[in-house]
C-alpha cells in the first residue's frame, strides 16, 4: 500500500479518534493548537482528585463513545454510571424537582408536571389543554420555543425546556432549531396530533431499557483523549496551530508557523469559526456558511467544600436554573452525589456552569468576581454552610455551536458546495454539524475515517468502504 499523508486539524475527541481509526492505513498527523490534547474534554485536579471541567459524561444509550473507550482499552471497572438522576429546578427562590416523564423538558405526562410544582395553577391549566388543541402542521423548521410554546404555553418553555437546552447548548429556545436541537420533539410534533401524546409514545419505546443514560470514566474523560494521543505518539503535534489551507491543484498545502507542508487529505475537526477562516480563500461560500454558525461562550466553576459543610445539601445530581431567575449560575452538577467515585469523606465537589449564547454577562466579569458570585449562589441554593475551600474557573470561549433555526438547510448548502466546488480530500467534522455530544463526536470520527480511507487507501472503496461522500454527515432528521 502506498502511504498517503493525511492532516487532521484539531486534537479534540473528533480529531484524535479519527486519527486513531486511520493510524494503520495512512500516514496521519494531528495538529493541535493548544499545549494539550482533548479540546473540550479537560480533566483537572481539584482537592487532590481528577474532575472534568469540560464534558463530564457521555451518552451511554448511544453506543459510539463507549465503544471507542472500550476499543482503546477501558473496561467495566473504568466506567461509572450516575448514582442518582434526581435533578432540581431553581424556581422562585427554592428547589423543586424536575418533573418526571419529560423529553428535553417537554411534558409527556401531566400528572408529574402537576406534582412538581414547577408551574403556577393557571400555567398548569394552560399546559393541560395541549392534548385537546387541534392538530397543527409543522411543514418546516421552527424554533423550540415556538413549537413547544404554542402547544403548552410560554411557562413550560421558560421553566422546563430552556433550562435543559441551556445545559446542552447554552442556547436560547427562541432561536434553537427544533429539527436540529430537539429532534424527538420535532418528530412528535409532525407525526402526532398532540405533542404530549407523541412524546409519551416516544418514551414508551424506551420502556424496559434500564441501561444508564450516561456514563463517565473513573479517572476523568481526559484519560480517553490522553490514551488516544499516547497511542498515536509522535503523530500528534501539540502547540502547532494551522494558519492556512490551500490546494495547489494536486495536493493540499497546510500552513504552519514554521512553513507549509503537503497532504493528500485534510480533516478539519475544529470549531466552525476556525474552519471558516481556514477555508476563506479556497471555498468562500462554505466559509461564509460556517461563519454563520454562532457559538456560545461558557464557563465552568469547579468548587470543593468541606463535607462537614455539606450536610444539608438535598439529595440529587444537580440543579437547573431558568434564565428568568436572574442568576449567574445556569446549572450545577453535584459531582460528589452524581458520581459514586466522586463521593469521598474528605471533600465535597461540584461544578457550576455559567454563560449563554445571548448573555455574555457572566463571562465579562473578572475571574475573582465569577468565583465569588458563583460560590455564593451555589452555597445559598444547596444550603452549604461555608465558602468553598478550593475553586477554579475554566473559560470556554465560543465553545458550543448553536443549531439555530434553519441549521439543517445550512448543512445542505455546505454539502452542495463541497460536492460541487471542493478539491478532493477535504473532510469536515466537529460539533457544528451533527451533534455536540461525545457519542456524536465518536460517530463522526468513524465516518470521517471511512471517508478518508475511501479516497486515500487504494482499493478501500472496492472493499466496501463508502464512496467518498464529502462531509458534513448525512443527517438523521
Ligand atoms: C463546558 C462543556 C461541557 C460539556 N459537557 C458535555 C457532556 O457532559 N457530555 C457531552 O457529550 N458533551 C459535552 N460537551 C460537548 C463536547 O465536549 C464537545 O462537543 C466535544 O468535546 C467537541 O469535540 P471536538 O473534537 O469536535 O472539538 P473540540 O474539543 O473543540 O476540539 C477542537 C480542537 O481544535 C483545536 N484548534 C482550534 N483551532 C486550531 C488550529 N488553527 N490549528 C490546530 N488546532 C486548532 C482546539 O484547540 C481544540 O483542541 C461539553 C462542552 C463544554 C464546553
Amino acid at each position: 500500500m502506498t502511504a498517503r499523508r493525511v492532516a487532521i486539524v484539531g486534537g479534540g475527541l473528533t480529531g484524535l479518534a479519527t486519527a486513531w481509526h486511520l493510524r494503520d492505513d495512512v500516514e496521519v498527523e494531528v495538529f493541535e493548537a493548544a499545549s494539550r490534547v482533548g479540546g473540550q474534554i479537560h480533566t483537572i485536579e481539584l482537592a487532590g482528585e481528577p474532575l472534568d471541567v469540560g464534558a463530564d459524561a457521555f451518552l451511554a444509550r448511544q453506543p459510539e463513545a463507549e465503544r471507542l473507550a472500550r476499543e482503546v482499552g477501558f473496561g467495566d471497572d473504568d466506567m461509572v454510571a450516575p448514582a442518582t438522576g434526581q435533578v432540581w429546578l431553581w424556581l422562585r427562590g427554592r428547589l423543586r424537582p424536575l418533573p418526571a416523564a419529560t423529553v428535553l423538558g417537554v411534558p409527556a405526562q401531566l400528572r408529574p408536571l402537576a406534582r412538581s410544582g414547577a408551574l403556577r395553577p393557571a400555567e398548569l391549566a394552560r399546559a393541560a389543554v395541549e392534548p385537546l388543541l387541534p392538530r397543527r402542521q409543522v411543514p418546516g423548521d421552527r424554533s423550540v420555543a415556538d413549537l413547544v410554546g404554542e402547544r403548552f404555553g410560554p411557562a413550560v418553555v421558560d421553566r422546563l425546556v430552556e433550562p435543559l437546552l441551556a445545559g446542552v447548548y447554552a442556547g436560547n429556545a427562541g432561536s434553537l432549531s427544533a429539527q436540529a436541537a430537539a429532534p424527538p420533539v420535532w418528530s412528535a410534533a409532525r407525526e402526532h396530533r398532540s405533542l404530549l401524546r407523541g412524546l409519551a409514545a416516544h418514551r414508551e419505546r424506551a420502556v424496559g431499557d434500564d441501561r444508564p443514560v450516561f456514563k463517565t470514566l473513573r479517572g476523568g474523560l481526559g484519560t480517553l483523549t490522553d490514551r488516544l494521543a499516547d497511542e498515536l505518539g509522535a503523530q500528534v503535534r501539540v502547540g502547532t496551530a494551522i494558519r492556512g489551507l490551500a490546494h495547489d491543484g494536486r495536493r493540499w498545502r497546510v500552513r504552519l508557523d514554521t512553513g507549509t507542508e503537503p497532504f493528500d487529505a485534510v480533516v478539519l475537526a475544529v470549531p466552525p469559526a476556525v474552519a471558516a477562516d481556514l477555508l476563506a480563500s479556497t471555498l468562500p461560500e462554505v466559509a461564509r456558511e460556517l461563519a454563520g454558525i454562532r457559538s456560545a461562550s461558557v464557563g465552568v466553576v469547579a468548587l470543593a467544600y468541606d463535607p462537614r459543610d455539606a450536610q444539608r445539601v438535598p439529595p440529587g445530581s444537580g440543579i437547573l436554573v431558568p434564565r428568568s431567575e436572574g442568576r449567574l449560575v445556569k446549572a450545577v452538577t453535584v459531582s460528589s452525589r452524581k458520581w459514586p467515585h466522586q463521593a469521598a469523606p474528605d471533600r465535597f465537589v461540584l461544578r457550576a456552569s455559567v454563560g449563554r449564547v445571548d448573555d455574555p454577562g457572566a463571562l465579562s466579569l473578572d475571574d475573582d468576581e465569577v468565583l465569588e458570585r458563583v460560590d455564593a449562589e451555589v452555597r445559598w441554593a444547596l444550603r452549604l454552610a461555608r465558602p468553598a475551600r478550593e475553586r477554579r474557573l475554566v473559560r470556554w470561549p465560543a465553545a458550543l455551536p448553536q443549531y439555530d433555526v434553519g441549521h439543517h438547510a445550512r448543512l445542505d448548502r455546505i454539502r452542495t458546495h463541497l460536492e460541487t466546488e471542493a478539491p478532493a480530500g477535504l473532510h469536515l467534522g466537529g460539533a457544528a454539524f451533527d451533534g455536540v455530544g461525545l457519542a456524536a463526536r465518536a460517530r463522526d470520527a468513524s465516518r470521517l475515517a471511512e471517508e478518508v480511507r475511501a479516497v486515500t487507501v487504494p482499493g478501500a472503496a472496492e472493499r466496501g468502504a463508502p464512496p467518498a461522500v464529502r462531509s458534513p454527515a448525512p443527517r438523521e432528521h
